[in-house]
């Protein structure tokens, strides 16, 4: 089954969300995981409102990565869990980019988050520049081998790596059919050298940057690619649905 995960970004306050969830679930036909990644303040109401759809989870867009404490304005990986998140995104280009958020930073989320049962869904992704200059390859295994740097084959099970090309995110632009699984197989074969073949061959790949209704099915059936991360089409009830019912 395709894993469609959708990055709300800060979008949809928890008014908007419940009339949206209640679109999106009476058009959901259930072919595929549906993962909602949605703000803060909507966890505990999409929560609600999803409970008895075994294929539709809730997550969160983001996480302290310290467990408790002194961090003014932080979320920690127990509050989300007690809102109802079963997953995070970790290291989407916006946090990296406006946050500064590095290397470092992203491992010790990912770290915190599987610590307390949290699913991770880690972004990893080439600037323009990067891919002028012939660096994907480089640039994918620096950030996948600092994310995951410490983590145990079989904590692997619980991470889901998006590819999200920083160029393709909210351009209306996306890679070529053939240059996604490129990129698929690359990411695998990071994988594979760091952990094991088995590893690279069941690590969950996600391809994420202006996926839409149009474009949606052909891409979640490149080779290597296990799902779609949908950030500005997953705003949409009708056009959202469309794309998890044609995403199979
Ligand atoms: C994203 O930012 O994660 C994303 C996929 O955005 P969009 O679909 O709008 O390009």
């Amino acid at each position: 089954m395709k894993k469609i995960i959708a990055n709300f970004k800060m979008n949809k306050t928890a008014t908007e969300m419940k009339q949206y969830l209640i679109k999106l679930i009476s058009k959901f036909e259930d072919k595929c995981e549906a993962v909602l990644c949605v703000p803060y303040t909507c966890l505990s109401l999409a929560k609600f409102i999803v409970d008895g759809h075994d294929n539709i989870k809730v997550g969160a867009q983001n996480i302290s990565e310290e467990e408790e404490g002194k961090c003014t304005g932080e979320i920690s990986a127990r509050m989300l869990k007690d809102s109802g998140a079963s997953c995070v995104i970790v290291g989407h280009s916006e946090r990296r980019a406006k946050f500064k958020e590095n290397g470092k930073i992203i491992n010790k989320k990912i770290k915190v988050a599987l610590k307390n049962g949290l699913e991770v869904i880690l972004c990893v992704g080439e600037t323009l520049a990067e891919r002028n200059t012939l660096k994907v390859a480089d640039t994918l295994r620096e950030q996948i081998s600092e994310a995951l740097k410490g983590l145990y084959e079989n904590e692997l099970e619980n991470i889901t790596i998006a590819y999200e090309p920083i160029w393709a995110i909210g351009s209306g632009k996306t890679p070529l059919v053939k240059d996604i699984e490129i990129v698929g197989k690359i990411i695998r074969k990071i994988v594979t050298e760091d952990y094991s073949a088995k590893a690279g061959e069941e690590i969950k790949v996600v391809y994420g940057g202006s996926v839409n209704t149009k474009n949606a099915a052909t891409i979640c059936r490149c080779k290597y690619i296990d799902g779609l991360l949908v950030g500005g089409a997953c705003l949409d009830a009708d056009g959202f649905a469309q794309i998890l019912n044609t995403s199979i």
